[in-house]
């Protein structure tokens, strides 16, 4: 999985003398008996590209409307650069907001419809021209600005739209599912643009994805919504590679999570006896679990090692048979049935192997992996 590199100087969230830029604070929303948002707390820094990843109906519309101020919470505010704007109308916050079907006006020209908010706020024409033309430069859209919407693309009105919110200059854009009409190699090709212009621009960018890969390659960080709440706020790696739940872990990306018992707490390891792996973990680090407690061991697929010798190893390995095998080109995922009937993934790029016979169908295998890649869970 491709994780951002960011270049901005960013990590101001663990600048302590940084300000956050947008603070929600104890924010809730219920519509009736329903809590759509339940008192959230979230800071968001300047410059940053961040986004709510979860299920449909866990809230990340509605706290995007909430920003937007389209939505008034029932409780708690917002703040944006230290001003308290939750009683502000949306069309008076600096806020701007890109929808998942662009809603472009379809009788207006791309270039009618990026001026059509400049026009609206009564800016002079010479500015509203130049600021057009610089809009549809920086989305590499001048040549289409006389075409109507249903003569471009899925791909270019989205670029229009794009030009459109940015035109505006907004202090924070809003990007609800901004690649949901997109097909999945233009999808690609447009996060990664999205992400150049947002860095060229300097706008702080708050999306709502479902794609767990997309919000992975975007974001500076991410936030892991459940329920109306935030279940980790993180960088997609940290999110990645340290879930601080079995929530969190299972909603990004594949995972191999086995029940157990811590048998020891050490300083710096854990033991758990793990009936379904058939065998002792042994995790590298400690966590604040005492002995006796139910955990969970989480490791990931591409993590995972596979021989048909035993390994060299004192833990973390166990038998199993191959019970199938899914072949993607680059690599291949494995699925081995444990004697406890428990199925472990092993994620496998597809080397070329001449010496030795491949793995397949039923075979008897040892998986096994590194200490240090293994998480404990505790929820
Ligand atoms: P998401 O964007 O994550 O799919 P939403 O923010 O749209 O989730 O919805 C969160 C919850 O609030 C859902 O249970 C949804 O049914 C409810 N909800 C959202 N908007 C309204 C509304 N206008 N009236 C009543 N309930 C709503």
């Amino acid at each position: 999985m491709m994780l951002k590199n960011k270049r901005t100087p960013l990590e101001s969230w663990q600048d302590s003398s940084v300000s956050p830029y947008i603070e929600l604070k104890d924010v809730s929303k219920s519509y009736g008996s329903d809590l759509a948002i339940d008192n959230l707390s979230l800071s968001i820094y300047r410059e940053e590209f961040f986004s709510l990843l979860g299920p449909s109906g866990c809230g990340k519309s509605t706290l995007l409307r909430v920003l937007a101020g389209f939505e008034k919470p029932s409780s708690g505010r917002v703040l944006l650069d230290g001003v308290d704007i939750t009683h502000v109308p949306p069309f008076e916050r600096p806020v701007n907001m890109m929808f998942q079907s662009y809603a472009l006006f379809p009788h207006m020209t791309a270039e009618q419809n990026i001026s059509y908010g400049l026009k609206q706020e009564g800016l002079p024409r010479d500015e509203i021209h130049y600021r057009v033309q610089e809009a549809l430069e920086l989305v590499q859209m001048s040549r289409f600005q006389r075409r109507k919407p249903h003569q471009l693309s899925g791909g270019q009105q989205q670029r229009i739209a794009l030009a459109r919110s940015l035109v505006k200059r907004p202090k924070l854009l809003l990007l609800d599912e901004p690649m949901a009409a997109l097909d999945k190699k233009l999808r690609e090709e447009t996060q990664f643009e999205l992400v150049s212009i947002q860095e060229e621009v300097g706008v702080t960018c708050l999306m709502v994805t479902h794609d767990q890969e997309e919000a992975m390659t975007m974001s500076t960080r991410m936030a892991v919504m459940d329920s109306g709440r935030i279940r980790q706020v993180a960088t997609p790696s940290e999110i990645y590679e340290y879930p601080n739940s079995e929530y969190v872990a299972q909603f990004v990306g594949s995972i191999n999570i086995f029940e157990g018992i811590v048998e020891e707490a050490g300083a710096n390891h854990i033991k758990v006896f793990s009936e379904e792996a058939g065998s002792e973990l042994y995790i590298d680090h400690s966590g604040e679990v005492p002995e006796g407690a139910q955990v969970k061991v989480a490791i990931r697929p591409e993590k995972v090692m596979m021989s048909q010798t035993p390994p060299d190893v004192e833990h973390n390995f166990t038998r199993g048979r191959v019970d199938d095998i899914a072949y993607f080109g680059d690599m291949s995922t494995y699925y081995i049935r444990l004697p406890s009937e428990k199925l472990v993934i092993a994620t496998l790029p597809n080397l070329a192997r001449l010496t030795e016979r491949p793995i397949t169908w039923e075979d008897e295998v040892y998986v096994f992996w590194r200490a240090e890649n293994s998480i404990i869970l505790t929820s």
